[in-house]
Formats: C-alpha cells, structure tokens, sequence
C-alpha cells in the first residue's frame, strides 16, 4: 500500500474538498478535541470518568474508539466562538516547569536538573487559569521538563478541577512511586503520557541519557495502572529506533496500555542536535504507512503526532481499499485534524511564553504581561495560522489541506516562514507547479 501513497489513484474523494471547505473545517471541532493529543509536548489524550471504568469499544477500523473521550471547552468556548468567531483552546499544553531529572537527546525543552529563573508561581498559573476559564474549559496537560518535579502540582491539579479544566500529565514516569500513584488517582489525573523510544532498557536507556530510565519508567507505569490511572506511551521516531516501532507497540500492549503515540522528531529545542537522526519524509511516510495498517487489529488508539500528513494517508490508503473515512469505520480519526496550533490547542512556557504548540519556536506574547485570552484572541501568527488559505507551496495548494495543514513548526524551523511547505511531506498535489500559491 505505501507505493499507493501519493500517486493518483490514491487521492481522495472530490467530496473531501467540498466537507471539508478550503478555509476551515466543517468540522465540529468539539468532537475533533475529544481525540486531539496536540504535538508540541508529550501529548495525552483523554478519556471520560477516572479512574477506571472506563470503557472503549473499538471502531471497524480497529484501536480503542474515541467515542466517549471528553472533549475541552465547553459552554465557555462555545460563548467565545460566538463572541469573537475564534474557536476557543480546547486543549493546552502548560510547561509548568522546565527542570527535569533526565537529560532526554530529543528533548523539545533542552530541560536540566535544577531551578529556573522566571517559572511562574502558583499564584501567577492561578491567576492564569480564571483567565483561560472566561473563554473556555480545555483540557491542561502538564508537562516539563518532568511535571512531578514541581512540589505545588497537585495544588495545580486541584485548582484546575476546581474551575472545570481537566489536568492531565505528560512525564518520564521515572519518579512515579506507589505514593505519587496514589495521589495522581486521589487528584483524579484520568490520564498520563510516557515517553518510551526503545523496547530495551540498554537502547532507551542510552538515548535517554540515564542508566535505569527504562526500568524505572516501566515501573512508574505500571504502578500508575495498578492505581488505575490511564497510561499512554508516547515513542519519538528517528533514525535510530524507526525499525523499532512494531517492538514498541507491542511492549505497549503486553504493559496493557490504553494508547500508543507516534511522534516525528521536529527539529527545535534540543531535538535540533537530532536533525542528522530524523527520517527522510519517504521513510516517515514508511512508518505512517504502518501505522494505518497496524491500527486495523491494534487494541490500542493511536495518534501520530507531528506528523499531520498521516491524516493525508489515512484517506489515500482507505480510498485505495475501497473505502470510505467514514466516523463509524475510522472512529474520531475522520474526524479530526493534523496540525491544531494556534486554532484549538496551545503552548504555555515555564516562564508564561505563548506558542502556537511546543516545537514553535516564536513566542506570540507573556501571561506576565497581557493576559492569556488577549494573545489567544488578537495574536497576528494565531490568526494567520486560523487562515488555512494563507498556506503557502504544495501545502496551500493541497486539496487535503483543512484535514493535514503540514506541520508549522517545522516549516519555521526548516524554511524561517510558518506559512510555507511543510518540507517532510511527499506528496505532489495534482496541478502543482512548483509556485508558490500565497507569495
Ligand atoms: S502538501 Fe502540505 S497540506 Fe498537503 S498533505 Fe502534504 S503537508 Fe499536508
Ligand atoms: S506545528 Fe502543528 S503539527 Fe507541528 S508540532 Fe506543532 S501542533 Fe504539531
């Protein structure tokens, strides 16, 4: 099927364009957030109730099925929609601290042990939070850096409840005691993510930069399900572990993990020392490719993250067998949409920088300085990122645009314009010149 992707036969239904609109999607993108585990951190996806109980059917397509899932917003969201024309934040990503205990190869944060000058308190992350509530209730991943290094989290965790948010955590799992277990279940964490990139303790181990991480995150996870709180794994794809990834999930299974989350290297923060060890695009499209087809009898959902082509893939390779990426076959995979930042998911730094998501590399405004639902709402980058027919290159030109959109991050990383081509993407659209549409 891989030599399927990309050429003619494989292209989608004419219908997509007019479902899916050139501007924006006619989506309801309350239900594409229910699924949506943002790039730009280690994201989480989140299902509905906490802790256990929680029950996933599968669609056809096979994975868990993503009905059911809790989507953010809600009424707050919906008013500022209606207010402003603007989607609200359904989920973000919040750098709550940026110290961290590992010094991980691929790390979006560069992150270090030890302090960092201008974190925000916790009275600035409170007085943030009744900010971001005037506009919407979204789903809050807290992550680092290693969020567990941070003493006051479950004051974080619990303020957040308290205004109708739900917090979420994104960690390396290595500090994770039977007590943190028991506080994440007690504070009603429904979910956290865990970076695993290797099957074996001696290859994750080396990547990660610490003897034992392997084996610590192993038991961090399994001590978390023990406590029933949700575990997904998250895998970072390079050049390293790319014939790994078949292994990974099926550690993944074998530790009954709810979900598996491929992420493609982009190449900011210390992953840019990474830039030689990330795959060529006909090697992504590989893995993507597989990713599709694993899915099919795969118990776990998956969502390949960075990598917003995938949802080009998915309606190449369906077309491909016949069929159509349809809600009841594909689950909420037809539905939602590959690149989000800035149009309904975000990035909070440590210190209160505001970024489109984590890979970002452009701060759009401080929470120090103006307040979050401000930037959110009169941001210059925001707003052209919301305007899909600002695309420039194949990507402004491709009919699958509204469903993939590239990935901004690494247009600005690799070309200096948010705006331009996402230069990891192979895909040639039918009557593209090689101009530049939008410049
Ligand atoms: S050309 Fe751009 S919009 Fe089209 S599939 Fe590739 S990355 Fe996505
Ligand atoms: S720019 Fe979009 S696709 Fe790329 S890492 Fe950020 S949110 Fe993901």
């Amino acid at each position: 099927m891989a030599d399927n992707v990309g050429n003619s036969d494989a292209r989608p239904d004419p219908e997509l364009e007019g479902k899916f609109g050139s501007e924006r999607p006619a989506l309801d993108e309350q239900e594409m957030a229910e699924v949506m585990a943002p790039c730009g951190t280690e994201g989480v996806a989140v299902p509905v109730g906490h802790p256990a109980g929680v029950s996933m059917d599968r669609q056809r397509h096979g994975g868990a099925r993503s009905v059911g899932f809790r989507p953010g917003g809600g009424e707050a969201a919906i008013a500022y929609e209606e207010r402003t024309g603007i989607k609200a934040p359904r989920i973000i990503a919040w750098e709550i601290t940026r110290s961290c205990n590992l010094s991980c190869a691929h790390c979006r944060a560069a992150a270090e042990f030890g302090h960092y000058e201008g974190e925000l308190s916790l009275a600035e992350i409170k007085s943030v939070i009744d900010d971001i509530v005037t506009i919407s209730n979204p789903i809050v991943i807290l992550t680092g850096g290693e969020p567990l290094m941070r003493p006051d989290i479950w004051e974080i965790v619990d303020y957040l409840h308290e205004k109708g948010c739900m917090p979420v955590i994104g960690t390396n799992a290595t500090l994770i005691t039977e007590d943190i277990a028991a506080k994440m279940a007690e504070h009603r964490i429904p979910r956290i993510s865990v970076s695993i990139d290797f099957p074996t303790a001696e290859e994750h181990d080396a990547f990660r930069g610490q003897e034992g991480a392997f084996d610590a995150s192993i038991a961090g996870i399994k001590m978390a399900k023990a406590h029933g709180v949700g575990v997904q794994i998250n895998m970072t794809v390079t050049t390293l572990n790319h014939t790994k990834v078949a292994d990974v999930h099926d550690l993944a299974e074998e530790l009954g993990i709810d979900a598996f989350h491929i992420f493609m290297l982009v190449p900011t923060g210390r992953g840019s020392d990474l830039l030689d060890k990330e795959l060529p695009p006909e090697e992504y499209e590989k893995v993507l490719t597989w990713a599709y087809h694993r899915q099919k009898t795969s118990p776990l959902h998956f969502k390949p993250t960075d990598s917003p082509h995938y949802y080009r893939i998915i309606r190449q390779l369906a077309k491909a067998e016949g069929k159509k990426v349809t809600r009841e076959e594909y689950g909420l995979d037809a539905m939602t949409r590959g690149c989000l930042g800035g149009i309904t998911f975000c990035f909070i730094s440590h210190t209160g920088d505001i970024q489109p998501c984590g890979y970002f590399d452009m701060q759009l405004g401080n929470v120090k300085e103006q307040p979050f639902s401000q930037i959110w709402t009169e941001s210059k980058v925001f707003n052209e990122l919301r305007d899909y027919s600002l695309l420039k290159g194949k990507c402004g030109a491709c009919e699958y645009k509204a469903v993939c959109g590239g990935c901004r991050a690494r247009a600005l990383a690799v070309t200096g314009d948010y705006l331009a081509s996402e230069p990891y993407c192979i895909y040639e659209p039918p009557g593209w010149t090689g101009e530049n549409p939008g410049e």
